[in-house]
């Protein structure tokens, strides 16, 4: 599933093409995808209107036209947006906004998970979702503060979009290794100075895969259709019996917070045997960039 690095490389591939751009033509190929407003017909919402912001938030991309209303994307599984010419049609295309200048914005998916929602109401929309992890009121004051009673895994908080909005199965995994936190650790059972490693693996890790374009492990590819480069350097996320890239233990895998989850066990001990740590094994990130 595409997480913050996928999405903010396809928007960052899309703003300089698509903003300002009048949406001439739209498409429907698959009707249960859109989740549009009652008494209102959703087509006549988009048609004719200018595009005048490409953005993305959390997992979502949302883009504003000049007429006040919003489309937000959510790619869920297997979802893609592609910029390519409005004929032919693109495997498993799902909707199509023709744009001038004869290009479309093609939204694909095999799975058909994914949805197009049309609001003008984008606080309600977006209301529920966290802060972004890479703005700086993500930080391990608020970790600690919306943790604090968390008795749940710090895997499953990771992964909840109100508590840091676009981290998925993916980063949440990488951010933990580079932390040193087992996923298992109860999130409130976290110290201070835990806190503080994750905030700055989070980032570290989310700014790293976003240099990379983003990781391909399925279907995920950028607005041009190309694959990202990320998954070239994860450390743990499915690279289970391979070696730890720190000290060459075998990652391992576990079903935590419902899914699967890769650590390296003995740079990610649980809190008890972290302390008794040794030197070397403290090292922080792998990350190259
Ligand atoms: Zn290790």
């Amino acid at each position: 599933m595409p997480e913050l690095p996928e999405v903010e490389t396809i928007v960052s591939d899309l703003r300089p093409q698509v903003q300002g751009r009048q949406i001439t033509g739209v498409r429907s190929l698959s009707p249960e995808i859109w989740e549009l407003p009652a008494d209102v017909d959703g087509c006549s919402l988009i048609l004719g209107t200018r595009v005048v912001a490409v953005q993305r938030r959390g997992k979502l991309i949302v883009i504003g036209l000049d007429n006040g209303w919003h489309l937000l994307i959510h790619l869920r599984m297997t979802g893609q947006l592609l910029l390519l010419p409005p004929a032919p049609a693109p495997r498993y295309a799902r909707a199509c906004f023709e744009l001038d200048q004869s290009l479309a914005l093609w939204f694909c998916d095999v799975r058909r998970f994914g949805r197009i929602t049309v609001t003008s109401d984008l606080n309600t929309a977006l209301g529920r979702l966290g802060p972004e992890p890479l703005s700086a009121q993500f930080d391990a004051s608020f970790l600690a503060r919306r943790l604090h009673f968390a008795r749940r895994s710090i895997k499953s908080a990771l992964l909840d979009q109100s508590v840091a909005a676009g981290i998925g199965n993916i980063y949440a995994d990488e951010a933990l290794f580079v932390a040193r936190i087992h996923p298992a650790t109860r999130a409130c059972s976290l110290t201070g100075e835990q806190f503080q490693e994750l905030a700055a693996a989070i980032k570290a890790t989310l700014q790293c895969a976003i240099n990379n374009r983003g990781t391909t492990v399925a279907n995920y590819v950028d607005a041009n259709g190309n694959p990202g480069h990320h998954q070239y350097a994860l450390n743990v996320y499915r690279r289970e019996g391979k070696p730890c890239p720190i000290c060459e233990t075998p990652i391992q895998r576990s079903r935590i917070a419902g899914r699967s989850s890769y650590f390296c066990p003995r740079c990610q001990p649980h809190n008890e045997a972290a302390r008794a740590m040794p030197p070397e094994h403290r090292q922080r990130s792998t990350c190259q960039c």
